[in-house]
C-alpha cells in the first residue's frame, strides 16, 4: 500500500463515516451510598482514623462516594477479627462447608452480575463490555471454582496433609478491582484462611458491595475483613505481625518494598507485578486475525493490563502490510463514555496514571521516535488517552523497557526466530507473550524460549480459573489459579 492511499483512508475517521447511535446502559439501577465503612467482623464500622477518601469516577470526574481510610488501629482491628474467626469457626468447619459458603458467594454474584458491572465501570472508567462480559463472569467462575476446590484439597496434593496458614494480607490494584479481589479472596477461602483484603484508592466501590454480599451470604463474622485506604494502609497490612501470608498485585516498586518488608519474617508472599510482553507477529500469521489479537492485547482495559502485548515484534516481511492494516483498525475504534455499550476503550483511571502515560508521551520521546493517534474525538471532561501506536523505537528507548500501563503500543521490527526470542526476552519483567504463526512447530519451538508466565498462541489476553498465571523475573512470584494458585495458600506436611 502507498503511504498517499493510507493517508486518505485515515483522513476518513470511523466517527465521519458511520457513527453507532449511544447505546448507554442506565446507571440508575445501581444504588451507591454517600459514604462507605470498613468491613470488619461481619459490619460496617466507622474507621478509628475518622478519615475518608473520595472515590471519582474518571470518565466524568464527579465523586461518586467517601470511603473510609483505615489506619493502623483499624488495620489491626480487621487482622484481630481474622484470627478470632480463624481459630474460632473456619478452621474448625468441615472442609465442604466451607465449599458451600463459596458457591453461596458465586450464585449471588451471578444474581447481582449486571449492578456489579455497571458499579465496576463507573468507579473503574472501563468499558461496560469488558466489566459485563468479561470481570464480572471471571470473578463468577473463580469462586465457583474454587468452591470446588474446598474439600477436594487431599486429593490435589496426594500423601500430604494440606493445611491453611492463618490470616491472608491481600492487596490488589485498580486494573481489574472486583477480578482481582475474586483472585485473591476465592483460593484463601477454599484452602481455609481467613482474609483481610484492601482494594486501591481509586476503584473501592465494588469490593465494598462485594462486602454486603458476603454479608447477606452469612458467612462467618471474620472470614473475610475489606478495609479501604490508600499506599499507607497497605504498609500497615504488610508489617501487621498478625498476617501470615500476603498476597499483592500491584506495581514492581511497590512489590519490592514489600520484599524487604517481609525479608527475616515468616510470612508468606505471592506477587504479582509489571508487564512488558513481546506480541510476536511472524511472516506466516493469518494478518487480520493477527491486527485483532493485537488490538485486544494492548487496547483492551486502556491498556491497564500487566499482561498486556505492548510491545509488537513483526517480522519484517509482513511489516508494511501489517502495520497499514493496524492503523485502518485502530481508527475504528470508539473511545468514550464506559457505560455505552459501543464503547472500545474507556476512561483512564485516574488523573495519575494518565499524567504518566502523557509523560511517556512527550518526555519519554526519543531520538526519531514516531507517534500515532487514532483521529477519535475524546471527551472533554475526563481521562482520556487515544489509543496509540510508536513507531521507531529501539530496544534501549524507555517506551520499550517500561511498563507504560496505558493504550500505547510500540513497534519493532525482526527477521528471524532468534530475533524475534532475544528481542521479546530483553526486558526485566516476564509475565505473558504472543506468538502468530500459521506453524504449530513455529508455536512451539519459540514458546518455550520466551522467559515469561503465560505466552498465547495466535490470541491473545485469555483468562480462566483453571490456568495459573503469574511471572519470572521482575514481573512477580508465585502463582494465581489452578492447582497451582492454590498452593501458596497451604501449608504441605
Ligand atoms: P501500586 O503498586 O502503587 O498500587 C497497588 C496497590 O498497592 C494499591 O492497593 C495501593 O494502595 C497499594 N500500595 C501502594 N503503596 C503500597 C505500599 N508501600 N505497601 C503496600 N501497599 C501499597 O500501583 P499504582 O501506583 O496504582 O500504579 C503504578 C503502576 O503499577 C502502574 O503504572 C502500573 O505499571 C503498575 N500496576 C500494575 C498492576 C498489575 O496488575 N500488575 C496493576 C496496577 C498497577
Ligand atoms: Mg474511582
Amino acid at each position: 500500500m502507498s503511504e498517499k492511499e493510507l493517508t486518505t483512508h485515515q483522513n476518513l475517521h470511523f466517527d465521519e463515516l458511520w457513527a453507532y447511535d449511544p447505546a448507554p446502559e442506565s446507571p440508575d439501577y445501581v444504588s451507591i451510598e454517600p459514604q462507605y465503612q470498613l468491613f470488619i467482623d461481619g459490619t460496617f464500622q466507622k474507621p478509628e482514623s475518622g478519615r475518608y477518601i473520595d472515590t471519582v469516577n474518571p470518565s466524568n470526574e464527579k465523586v461518586l462516594a467517601q470511603v473510609a481510610e483505615a489506619g493502623k488501629k483499624d488495620v489491626d482491628k480487621a487482622v484481630t477479627a481474622a484470627r478470632k474467626a480463624y481459630e474460632g469457626v473456619w478452621s474448625k468447619l468441615p472442609a465442604k462447608e466451607r465449599g458451600k459458603y463459596l458457591f453461596r458467594i458465586a450464585r449471588l454474584l451471578q444474581e447481582r452480575a449486571r449492578e456489579f458491572a455497571i458499579v465496576e465501570s463507573m468507579d473503574s472508567g472501563k468499558p461496560i463490555r469488558e466489566s459485563r462480559d468479561i470481570d464480572i463472569p471471571q470473578v463468577i467462575a473463580h469462586f465457583f471454582y474454587h468452591a470446588g476446590w474446598a474439600d477436594k484439597l487431599e486429593y490435589a496434593f496426594p500423601g500430604v496433609r494440606p493445611k491453611p496458614h492463618g490470616v491472608a494480607g491481600q492487596i490488589i490494584p485498580w486494573n481489574f478491582p472486583l477480578l482481582m479481589a475474586a483472585w485473591k479472596i476465592a483460593p484463601a477461602l477454599a484452602a481455609g484462611n481467613t482474609v483481610v483484603i484492601k482494594p486501591a484508592e481509586t476503584t473501592p466501590l465494588t469490593a465494598l458491595k462485594l462486602a454486603e454480599l458476603i454479608r447477606d451470604a452469612g458467612l462467618p463474622p471474620g472470614v473475610v475483613n475489606i478495609i479501604t485506604g490508600a499506599g499507607q494502609t497497605g504498609v500497615d497490612i504488610v508489617n501487621h505481625p498478625g498476617i501470615d501470608k500476603l498476597a499483592f498485585t500491584g506495581s514492581t516498586e511497590v512489590g519490592k518494598i514489600i520484599q524487604k518488608a517481609v525479608a527475616g519474617t515468616d510470612k508468606k508472599y505471592t506477587l504479582e507485578l509489571g508487564g512488558k510482553a513481546a506480541n510476536i507477529i511472524f511472516d506466516d500469521a493469518p494478518v487480520e486475525q493477527a491486527v485483532e489479537g493485537i488490538v485486544n492485547g494492548i487496547f483492551f482495559n486502556q491498556g491497564h493490563v500487566c499482561c498486556a502485548g505492548s510491545r509488537l515484534l513483526v517480522q519484517e516481511g509482513v511489516a508494511e502490510e501489517l502495520v497499514y492494516k493496524l492503523k485502518l483498525r485502530m481508527e475504528t475504534l470508539i473511545v468514550g463514555d464506559p457505560l455505552d455499550k459501543n464503547t472500545d476503550i474507556g476512561a483512564i483511571n485516574s488523573k495519575v496514571q494518565l499524567d504518566r502515560i502523557l509523560g511517556f508521551l512527550t518526555e519519554g520521546v526519543e531520538g526519531d521516535q514516531k507517534i500515532y493517534q487514532t483521529k477519535c474525538n475524546l471527551p472533554e471532561k475526563g481521562y482520556w488517552c487515544q489509543p496509540t501506536l510508536v513507531e521507531n523505537v529501539s530496544q534501549s528507548h524507555r517506551i520499550v523497557q517500561e511498563e507504560v500501563f496505558g493504550p500505547v503500543l510500540t513497534i519493532q521490527t525482526f527477521r528471524t526466530p532468534d530475533e524475534a526470542v532475544n528481542l521479546a526476552n530483553n526486558s526485566p519483567y516476564g509475565l505473558s507473550g504472543g506468538i502468530w504463526t500459521d506453524k504449530g512447530s513455529k508455536i512451539f519451538n519459540v514458546g518455550k524460549r520466551i522467559r515469561a508466565g503465560v505466552v498465547w498462541a495466535n490470541t491473545f489476553n485469555k483468562f480462566d480459573p483453571t490456568s495459573p498465571f503469574g511471572g519470572y523475573k521482575e514481573s512477580g512470584m508465585g502463582r494465581e489459579g489452578g492447582i497451582h494458585g492454590l498452593l501458596p495458600y497451604l501449608e504441605l506436611s
